[in-house]
């Protein structure tokens, strides 16, 4: 029995991240959503200046937070706000998210 509750645990499926955004000529600007750490607590979404989260219902039943669609090739500018070139505070959205659920490639 025991040797079946560690095979269970070792095929439990990995996390899944959402990425969202774009690579161009001056890097790669992505806003990654592990959507197995994400509770739709919408923390996210009320503190961010630019407005370019939401909360979405997803395929498995589950309310997830994701980055608005026409605001998926914009993320550099959008965020360009929380991002200073020096000095860089902690970022509202990742402040915010308790489950450590989102993470910024740039
Ligand atoms: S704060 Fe984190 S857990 Fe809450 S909705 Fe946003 S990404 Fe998901
Ligand atoms: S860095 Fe700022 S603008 Fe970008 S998603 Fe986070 S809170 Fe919103």
């Amino acid at each position: 029995m025991i040797f079946k509750h560690l095979i269970d645990r070792l095929i439990v499926a990995p996390h899944y991240l959402a990425n969202y955004g774009y690579t161009d000529g001056s890097g790669e600007y992505y806003i990654a959503i592990d959507t197995d750490k994400c509770n739709g607590c919408a923390e996210c979404v009320k503190v961010c200046p630019a407005q370019i989260l939401e909360i979405i219902t997803d395929d498995y039943d589950q309310e997830v937070a994701v980055i608005k669609e026409k605001k998926r090739k914009n993320i550099k500018y959008e965020c360009a706000g929380c991002k200073p070139v020096s000095n860089r505070p902690e970022l509202p959205c990742v402040r915010a998210c308790k489950p450590i659920a989102i993470k910024h490639s740039w």
